[in-house]
């Protein structure tokens, strides 16, 4: 449920988005996750979603470029992997991204 209520992770957020809604009429095309999945033989540096990820430049300094982001835990038994802070991402899933869905 936590992940479905309350996603912390861009990538989530982009598989919510594109998922067909049979409990609404369609009047807008599905949004996909831009681009193609990485390379298993060349993986992106730092985050691995970084080409693909709008909110790519929201930490400071190109960190999602360099350094791979760690699991930490986003809610009960739920972990997530971004630079961005928690904060940021429930301010993002909540005004931006959520009210869309
Ligand atoms: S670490 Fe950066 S690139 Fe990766 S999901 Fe978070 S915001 Fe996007």
């Amino acid at each position: 449920e936590s992940v479905f209520y309350e996603p912390q992770h861009p990538y989530t957020w982009g598989l919510l988005g594109s998922m067909p809604r049979i409990d609404r009429e369609q009047t807008d095309r599905l949004i996909p996750v831009k681009g193609n999945p990485p390379s298993l033989i060349n993986v992106p540096s730092g985050c691995a979603f970084n080409p693909r990820c709008p909110y790519a430049d929201v930490p400071k300094g190109g960190i999602t470029r360099t350094r791979r982001p760690e699991l930490t835990l986003a809610g009960e038994r739920h972990y997530s992997a971004c630079h961005m802070s928690q904060e940021e991402r429930t301010r993002i899933w909540t005004e931006e991204i959520a009210p869309k869905l």
